[in-house]
């Protein structure tokens, strides 16, 4: 499964999306993060998790339309929009949680005229009263947008319907990362990468009935034991490294024993439904407990990242982020602060989509560790 799973992610014309819409349905692209895919689900479309095209794809057009310093998931979204791989979606979501991001929509919304491009407005006032009802207005212009796409009339049954199933994709995910959690030698980082990745590119259903069947494999494997840190991965939230790089961090002596790598639905926990489910995923957003770089932070974020590192039981923290990526980055300086006052090892290293010698990135890697073990 997860060798399927790493053929699947590595193919950068979406294999899995082609078969779909080669069955009549239609599909949303939905860039990173915070889209609300479940009532893309509602409305009978597919949605698929943006993550750019990862090592697999030559910039060869992109770079003449964006600048070099941004980062690389914006150019490998652009190019294969440019080389009509994106041709299977019929719309695309992008969130404004970064300048990034709010421009590819323009950009997409001129360079592919048949789809429908939606930047979604994210609200960072938690305490207003008007904050609730702005994100409800918001998801009301993005459903015009998705009925235009081929989607069926909203229905609020039909989203408390998708939200019971994306709460079983959550509950599933979280299980995974518990087990990464608990029992971090019981499956590697990139093995349950894979498998969330699966999450936001197959219909929902078939994901929860996937996890389902690996659950009781995942249970059986013995453990292979080696001495490793207990680490907490921060960064990733969107742009995704290589998968020789996640690789790389576990075989040089770290357990992951949480991480940011996608979210797959996991920027809110369970989501209960109570009267208008519109208003419930907006309510969702808003009071969302879960803290990551282009949110603001429901407390501090110097005590958001120190109780993380306590409910993971971390040693140490790496920050992974991606080259340019600014909100990773703002975050980090915070984060290191309250790391330093109580002398939690850290280690900050920096990725590219395309990197593909990591030389420096294992000595880091090893020198960290080996400063953790023989402390
Ligand atoms: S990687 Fe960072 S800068 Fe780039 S689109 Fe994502 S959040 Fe924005």
């Amino acid at each position: 499964m997860v060798q399927l799973a790493r053929e699947v992610v590595l193919d950068p014309t979406y294999p899995t999306v082609r078969a779909w819409t080669r069955r009549g349905r239609r599909a949303v692209g939905c860039f990173p993060v915070y889209t609300p895919q479940e009532l893309v689900h509602a409305m009978g479309l597919l949605p698929v998790s943006l993550h750019g095209g990862g090592e697999n794809v030559e910039i060869s057009h992109a770079d003449a339309a964006l600048g070099s310093f941004l980062c690389s998931i914006s150019k490998s979204t652009l190019e294969l929009a440019l080389t009509a791989r994106l041709a299977p979606f019929r719309a695309f979501i992008f969130p404004y949680i970064c300048d990034v991001s709010r421009n590819l929509e323009g950009i997409f919304s001129r360079l592919m005229p048949g789809t429908e491009t939606h930047m979604l407005h994210l609200p960072q006032n938690f305490r207003s009263e008007a904050t609730v009802p702005f994100l409800v207005a918001e998801y009301r212009r993005l459903i015009a947008k998705l009925e235009r796409a081929g989607g069926e009339p909203y229905r609020p049954e039909r989203l408390e319907a998708s939200v019971r199933l994306f709460n079983l994709q959550r509950e599933r995910i979280g299980e995974l990362t518990a087990t990464k959690r608990d029992e971090p030698d019981k499956l590697t980082l990139t093995e349950s990468y894979l498998l969330r990745r699966l999450g936001g590119l197959l219909p929902r259903e078939v994901h929860v009935e996937l996890l389902d069947r690996m659950r009781s494999q995942i249970e059986d494997r013995p453990p292979r034991r080696k001495d490793a840190i207990r680490t907490l991965l921060v960064g990733p939230f969107c742009e995704q490294p290589t998968l020789d790089l996640i690789d790389l961090i576990e075989q040089a002596g770290c357990y992951i024993v949480d991480d940011e790598l996608l979210q797959v639905h996991r920027w809110y926990g369970q989501l209960e439904v109570e009267g208008d489910p519109l208003v419930s995923l907006a309510r969702a957003y808003v009071q969302s407990p879960v803290d990551i770089g282009v949110r603001a932070a429901p407390s501090s974020k110097g005590e958001a990242i120190l109780r993380r590192v306590n409910d993971a039981r971390a040693q140490g923290v790496i920050f992974l982020t991606a080259k340019f990526c600014e909100p990773a980055l703002e975050d980090v300086v915070l984060y290191r602060k309250a790391l330093d006052r109580q002398k939690i090892p850290y280690l900050h290293l920096e990725f590219e989509e395309r990197s593909t010698s990591f030389e420096q990135s294992r000595l880091q890697l090893e020198t960290f560790v080996e400063s953790i073990l023989f402390d």
